[in-house]
């Protein structure tokens, strides 16, 4: 899942750099060339994190960040505030306004990526997409690959999805409706069936490199994915 990060800057150049760098990144960006764009977007969607430029024409970062802060169902979107100042005064009326981090320009791409991520972490981990390496299988969200010992593992995107849930979280026993929630967004249309058919298209893929029992059937319980079984079975 990509995390919506909205971008409130009145600088053109500036907006899309960062736009770009978000893209890159894997994240969604959005933007907002002033508050009251961004309090439209908002309105439409709440993001997972938004980028707040201190001075904007109309009203300032600083307002804005306070109203949402100070607005239950936006309370808790974390925000990186940018600003030109660095006078000490400015980063500490920024942090009263309620802002979670603060960059001043100029800042490099790479840093308000870190930032970002860091809070991300902190506040909703399940929105971070890193490489995940368990044993020698190496999941990359951002290339959407996977490897075994360097060897591509070939897959659809659902069991992409349904590996990566499963990777993140190893060792935990699912049913079937906790996996279709999570992989599949909980849409009614969808039965239990559907997760047993692209578990055993997953236990095909992986078992192209011999990994088919990372993936365990736990009789009347679910699915869980664990190295265990695998390496005694192959000791
Ligand atoms: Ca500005």
């Amino acid at each position: 899942m990509r995390a919506n990060i909205l971008i409130v800057e009145d600088e053109e150049a500036i907006l899309e750099l960062i736009a770009i760098n978000l893209h890159q990144s894997g994240f969604n960006p959005l933007r907002a060339i002033n508050a009251e764009f961004a309090d439209k977007l908002i309105r439409e969607a709440l993001p997972d994190l938004i980028i707040l430029d201190w001075m904007l024409p109309g009203m300032s970062g600083i307002e804005f960040a306070k109203r949402l802060k100070s607005n239950g169902p936006t309370k808790k979107i974390p925000i990186i505030m940018l600003t030109a100042k660095s006078e000490e005064d400015n980063i500490i009326k920024g942090f009263a306004s309620g802002a979670d981090d603060y960059l001043t320009k100029p800042f490099s791409p790479r840093e308000l990526v870190a930032r970002i991520k860091a809070i991300l972490r902190r506040k909703a981990p399940e929105l971070i997409d890193e490489p995940i390496k368990i044993n020698d299988l190496h999941l990359d969200p951002s290339t959407h690959q996977i490897k075994s010992n360097h060897n591509l593992i070939r897959m659809g995107p659902t069991e992409f999805k349904l590996l990566h849930f499963f990777m993140k979280n190893p060792d935990r026993v699912f049913s079937r409706n906790h996996i279709l929630d999570k992989v599949w967004g909980n849409k009614s249309d969808i039965d239990d069936r559907t997760v047993d058919v692209h578990i055993k298209r997953l236990r095909d893929s992986l078992s192209t490199q011999g990994h088919q029992k990372l993936i365990q059937t736990v009789r009347g319980m679910g699915y869980k994915f664990s190295e265990e079984l695998e390496n005694k079975l192959s000791k």
